[in-house]
């Protein structure tokens, strides 16, 4: 497994993304708005309680194509809070483009297995919920303090405080 290529393809596809898009913040109902126009697919996106595939799976999230109603289907736990389900959420619209059979000229031959993918998706998470430059320049303006500084990420981005200090040190900047 090649870790470091892993993450920096999803590096450059959520850069893709925002170029595509034509934004600088993050927005997941940007992202679906896209994704839907772009690959020419709708996207249904709910949540669930601890019952169902919740608790069978113990998943947070869940993704899968529902025939019946020609459409990607989207879940979410609803116990989560409201950070990690957006972490949740764009994980899982990481795995819709992965796997759409549509290209869109930056498919990575490189992850084979689903571990990988699911690392991608990971990745893609965050780097689409605390774009680069973004996240560099409001950590940069955020005074000295290591801990407030992750305190005004979380708030800014709408991540949890491990996604803000996991997203830290992969941009070196702690
Ligand atoms: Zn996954």
């Amino acid at each position: 497994m090649n870790y470091s290529r892993v993450n920096i393809n999803a590096e450059n596809i959520a850069s893709a993304v925002y170029d595509a898009i034509g934004s600088l913040e993050p927005s997941i109902y940007e992202l679906l708005v896209w994704m839907e126009d772009n690959f020419g697919i709708r996207i249904k996106v709910n949540s669930g309680n601890s019952q169902g595939f919740h608790m069978i799976s113990g998943l947070a999230g869940l993704e899968y194509y529902d025939p019946s109603i020609n459409a990607y289907r989207i879940w979410y736990r609803n116990s989560d809070c409201e950070y990690r389900q957006n972490f949740t959420i764009v994980h899982e619209i990481a795995h819709i483009l992965r796997n759409s059979p549509k290209t869109f000229g930056f498919s990575d031959g490189d992850i084979y297995n689903k571990d990988e993918e699911e690392r991608f998706c990971n990745r893609f998470s965050a780097a689409f919920l605390m774009p680069k430059d973004l996240f560099i320049e409001k950590w940069n303006a955020a005074g000295k303090d290591i801990t407030f500084k992750k305190v005004r990420m979380t708030s800014i981005f709408k991540v949890s405080g491990e996604a803000v200090y996991y997203r830290a040190r992969e941009l070196k900047l702690i």
